[in-house]
């Protein structure tokens, strides 16, 4: 375990902690291509991982050998895929297993690496990324991340492109309502480790899934009913467009969301008048018209202490169509 001194450092090339990302000023002298911070990571690293990787990561972390053809190349190439997947899989086991043993701390080394690992193989924008995080995530909030730089590593990573990582790792693209569980459930993992402003940037988008979804189902539907309305002279029926659990997942998700919204004080009501029309559409779409309204009119109350025009024209243009939905239903059944 030495230190790294300035003139080792390749030119421009800034070598960073294996565990926190913060420079580095320590490196392995096992093997010479992993660094650290300082002593607290490369001591966690090596009981977690690093002391079962680190031969295997010589020949990952080295320039590529000269090839002499083509085929070579291909083949050295074929090799490093192979070695860096079966890190993936191992760094994965190893993370799993300290999990399981109650031992979260020593799983975060192992579960960052896998996710790492990841990256490298499959980019940053691949679907193969989220089980490591959802790993990470678990081994992180069990150990209470207690170490302030891994905390900040974790924070900024998943704040500036993982966030887009997760989001376009969902298989459904990245604003189906199928994807909107998905951010929901990750909004939670960081609600409860108290990462409030990226939770909150989870919980609106699941919001905004939801309320594009009804918002054009609904445009979709009054499109076709007023065609239809003038063949046969009479309403639609609304509808979601969605089956009973599909509905009762968007009323639980919405439903949540609107109570830690509602909890937390929002200094920005226009998010908590997000969820509230969406929970309006929605339950005026299931033509549920008392609930609807009841939704509305909180977003328009929200709406007018928030003094924005656009806002209340919008909720009014709601309501109106709540109103006017339960009059033909009163010509309806008379
Ligand atoms: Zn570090
Ligand atoms: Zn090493």
């Amino acid at each position: 375990m030495n230190l790294i001194y300035p003139l080792a450092v390749p030119k421009g090339r800034r070598l960073s902690c294996e565990v926190c990302d913060a420079p580095a000023e320590r490196v392995c002298t096992a093997c010479t291509v992993t660094y650290y911070c300082g002593t607290v990571h490369q001591k966690a690293d090596w009981g977690s991982i690093h002391e079962k990787i680190c031969q295997l990561l010589i020949p990952l972390r080295t320039a590529m050998p000269f090839y002499n053809s083509e085929e070579e190349r291909q083949h050295g190439l074929q090799q490093l895929q192979k070695r860096q997947k079966h890190l993936i899989e191992f760094c994965y086991t190893v993370a799993q297993k300290y999990l399981f043993e109650g031992k979260h701390e020593e799983a975060v080394p192992a579960a960052l690496h896998s996710l790492r690992f990841r990256m490298n193989v499959h980019g940053l924008n691949s679907v193969e990324l989220v089980p490591a995080y959802l790993l990470l995530a678990e081994a992180s909030l069990g150990a209470g991340i207690k170490d302030v730089r891994h905390r900040v590593w974790l924070v900024t990573s998943f704040t500036t492109d993982s966030r887009q990582i997760y989001f376009a790792s969902c298989a459904f693209g990245t604003e189906d309502i199928r994807t909107s569980g998905g951010y929901f459930h990750l909004a939670n993992i960081f609600h409860g480790l108290e990462k409030l402003e990226l939770s909150d940037t989870l919980y609106t988008k699941a919001s905004q899934i939801w309320h594009t979804y009804l918002n054009n189902h609904y445009q979709a539907l009054s499109r076709a009913r007023s065609q239809q309305a003038d063949l046969l002279g009479k309403r639609f029926l609304n509808d979601t467009g969605l089956d009973e659990a599909q509905e009762a997942e968007a009323i639980r998700i919405l439903t949540s969301i609107l109570s830690i919204r509602e909890s937390t004080f929002s200094k920005e009501p226009q998010k908590t008048i997000l969820v509230l029309k969406t929970l309006s559409l929605l339950y005026f779409l299931m033509m549920d018209n008392s609930k609807a309204k009841d939704y509305a009119m909180r977003a328009l109350g929200l709406a007018e202490t928030y003094r924005s025009v656009e806002e209340r024209r919008v909720i009014r243009n709601l309501l109106d169509l709540i109103y006017s939905d339960e009059e033909q239903e009163g010509h309806a059944t008379t």
